[in-house]
């Protein structure tokens, strides 16, 4: 698996402790092997260091012995022959012994060959001295043998020496490859442990590195987008990005969750804005329009009309003897007339024309990119289906209409004012008709 990837996906899902962690984490994981390497090589050092101590440094000892006790034989027979006494070479008995004992010390090390090489050469040598000094002592010599014997005696005596030289030798070369190895263990455990720690502090740096530039970067965008919603700019399309599930990943659901409240309270104040608005323009008894979005909406006509040379009309309508339906059936029946009465002109009257209460039993209708021929044609429509409907309790209503449409500097109060004639007129005129100025 690659390391990256793996340390990409641990670093998303654990807590920033976590992350941190793996730094150490990390380091354990190098030098544990390394410290179990490091004691089974110091065992095998005190191993080392033992067999020094036991085995070595003793049998030198010995050897160095040796070759002064060798030294020492010659001088104690060449005294004793000089002397001509052959207690004398008691003493040289003694040493001989010694020698043979030292040489038994080598019997269970790996110098048995060499020792018991020695000791047969020592025994042949020490032998041969012996019986020679013995005879030149006791004067029966046989001088014609002198050559002879000196030659033999000389060559074992160097040999044996020579023996002795290399046994000391090869102890001493052992010792020092010893040393060597410690040596050497010594300095390999020190370069493999400076390499060990070198490569966690740089694998730690770059953990530290990475998790720090992740968390920056987490941090800068939580930081980013929390400005944009104190500003106010928040879309509530978008949500934070969770990938991680650490501490900051947390954070991020927090904000997201908060975003969701905010996104459920615009939307109630949303719906809120969008009813006051409706009650701010409706007419609560009937529910067209009320007088201010009339007068809001002629006056957007008058502005379009003026700016792109177009044309709209108005029709004032006002329900004839009204004021007798609510003295013969009461005021309620009054109100449920003007819901009846309104519905129909609404039902009658195009999708684009706007109608709305100009107040009492008075209504507006705005019909725009009209003129006045068709204008004229609507309001006869609707006096038509007026008159014809059948209403609930006073089944006959009829209504009155004056219509006026928009000429050139025209005003909200010069156009209405037209059409308020225009009704006027319908009204003298016997009602229950059209008319337009
Ligand atoms: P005309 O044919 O001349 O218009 O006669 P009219 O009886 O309709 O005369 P007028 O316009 O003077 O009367 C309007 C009446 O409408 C007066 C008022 O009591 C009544 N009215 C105004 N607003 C309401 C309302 O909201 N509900 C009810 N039931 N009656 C209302
Ligand atoms: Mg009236
Ligand atoms: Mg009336």
């Amino acid at each position: 698996m690659n390391p990256i990837k793996f340390l990409r996906s641990y670093c998303l899902s654990v807590s920033l402790l976590k992350k941190f962690l793996l730094a150490p984490a990390l380091g354990l994981v190098l030098v544990l092997p390394f410290y179990i390497f490091a004691f089974y090589y110091m065992y095998s050092m005190q191993n080392s260091i033992q067999e020094f101590n036991k085995e070595l440094i003793p049998l030198q000892e010995i050897s160095y012995d040796n070759i002064f006790l060798l030294h020492k034989i010659v001088n104690e027979t060449n005294n004793a022959v000089s002397a001509k006494e052959v207690e004398w070479l008691d003493n040289s008995q003694y040493d001989a012994n010694s020698i043979r004992k030292n040489l038994q010390k080598f019997s269970n090390t790996t110098y048995s060959n060499e020792a018991n090489d020695a000791l047969v050469s020592f025994n042949e040598y020490y032998k041969k001295v012996k019986e020679v000094s013995v005879k030149i002592i006791q004067e029966n010599y046989d001088y014609k043998n002198i050559d002879t014997d000196t030659r033999i005696l000389v060559q074992r005596y160097n040999s044996i020496n020579e023996q002795f030289n290399e046994l000391k030798l090869k102890i001493k070369e052992h010792m020092e490859s010893n040393v060597n190895s410690i040596y050497e263990k010594i300095k390999f455990l020190l370069f493999n442990g400076n390499l060990i720690f070198l490569l966690w502090f740089i694998l730690s740096t770059m953990i530290i590195f990475f998790v720090h530039k992740d968390l920056k970067e987490k941090i800068k965008n939580i930081v980013i987008d929390s400005r944009e919603i104190a500003k106010g700019n928040v879309d509530f399309k978008k949500r934070l990005n969770t990938i991680a599930d650490d501490e900051l990943g947390q954070v991020i659901t927090s904000i997201n969750i908060f975003i969701d409240k905010l996104h459920k309270s615009h939307q109630k104040l949303s719906t809120a804005k969008a009813k006051l608005k409706k009650l701010y323009i409706t007419d609560r008894l009937t529910g067209v329009y009320n007088r201010a979005k009339i007068d809001e909406t002629i006056e957007n006509e008058l502005k379009k009309a003026k700016r792109n040379n177009s044309i709209f009309s108005i029709i004032v309508i006002d329900i004839d003897y009204f004021k007798n339906i609510n003295d013969g059936y009461g005021h309620l029946v009054g109100d449920s007339v003007l819901k009846e009465f309104s519905n129909r002109l609404k039902k009658n009257l195009r999708e684009v024309d706007i109608i709305g209460r100009w107040g009492g039993e008075e209504f507006i209708v705005v019909c725009l990119e009209a003129n006045i021929e068709n204008t004229l044609l609507v309001a006869q429509n609707l006096r038509a289906k007026i008159e014809e409907h059948s209403f609930a309790n006073v089944k006959s209503v009829t209504a009155s209409f004056g219509v006026s449409t928009y000429s050139a500097n025209d005003s909200l109060e010069s156009i209405i004012e037209r059409a308020d004639r225009a009704l006027y007129m319908a009204k003298e005129s016997g009602r229950n008709r059209v008319c337009s100025i």
